[in-house]
């Protein structure tokens, strides 16, 4: 059994969110299943490095971008498999290019277009955690690359289908997908399963809950989506 299990930035926003989520890693993991954990940067930690580096260069370039805004991702992954490792959990952390993330080189909506290496089946074999930084690849002549807001729902449904999982969980901070923003519309009606087409208008109308090139990619190799929160993890929503 092979899950990928991605947690958002509010799901990690601090030690105790973030023990939570490796705690339920590594319950998976003690059962014989192989998991990647793919992690977004903790709570605003986007948002703030955008702001500082606007205050050195309103305009910088956007290749220097890149590399900055993924470190972000790159201090959840080291930071999640420590929290492992202090579970007794073997779990190694992978950057994008560590992965083999490889994308195009349109900096800041950077498009997957496949898995370079076998890195990450190898640490799988090696009965290891794999936690890799989401939202983050590299391009063909060797650049870091971003893949757009809220990007890391893409990378975990990219491994997902590279890597044959059985299962794809998006864990976030609401227990599923609503026919609107549960947070603004206290009404809103939630699905317990949902199409990629029903989705994708969802996304085109706002909702910023899942990443839209996640669902067009779970779309094309016909793979499940799982949407649940990372407080209860009561089954949420299956897109697909
Ligand atoms: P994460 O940090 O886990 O990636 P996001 O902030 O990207 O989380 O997405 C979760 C948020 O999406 C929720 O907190 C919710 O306010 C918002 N949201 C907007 N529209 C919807 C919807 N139709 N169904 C569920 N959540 C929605
Ligand atoms: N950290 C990135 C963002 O805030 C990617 C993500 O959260 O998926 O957009
Ligand atoms: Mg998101």
């Amino acid at each position: 059994m092979r899950i990928v299990q991605k947690y958002g930035g509010s799901s990690l926003a601090d030690g105790e969110r973030l023990r939570a989520a490796a705690q339920r890693v590594s319950q998976l993991a003690r059962q014989g299943v192989q998991v990647i954990v793919v992690v977004s940067a903790q709570g605003d930690t986007t948002d703030e490095l955008i702001e500082r580096a606007r205050l050195i260069n309103p305009r910088g370039a956007a290749r220097e971008m890149d590399a900055y805004l993924a470190a972000g991702e790159q201090f959840s992954a080291s930071l999640m498999a420590m929290a492992l490792g202090a579970m007794g959990v073997s779990a190694v952390s992978l950057c994008g290019w560590q992965a083999g993330i490889l994308t195009d080189d349109v900096y800041g909506n950077a498009r997957i277009l496949g898995l370079s290496n076998d890195r990450i089946m190898k640490e799988l074999e090696n009965d290891n955690v794999v936690v890799v930084a989401g939202f983050q690849g590299i391009s063909q002549r060797g650049d870091i690359t971003t893949l757009g807001r809220g990007g890391s729902d893409t990378t975990a449904v990219a491994l997902a289908a590279f890597l044959k999982a059985d299962l794809c969980q998006i864990f976030t901070d609401v227990d599923g997908i609503y026919d609107r923003d549960p947070r603004i519309y206290p009404d809103a009606q939630r699905f317990s399963e949902i199409s990629y087409e029903k989705m994708l208008r969802l996304i085109q109308n706002g909702a910023q809950v899942l990443h839209d090139r996640s669902v067009e990619l779970a779309r094309a190799y016909d793979l499940k989506i799982e949407v649940l929160s990372s407080l209860t993890g009561a089954p949420g929503t299956i897109v697909g």
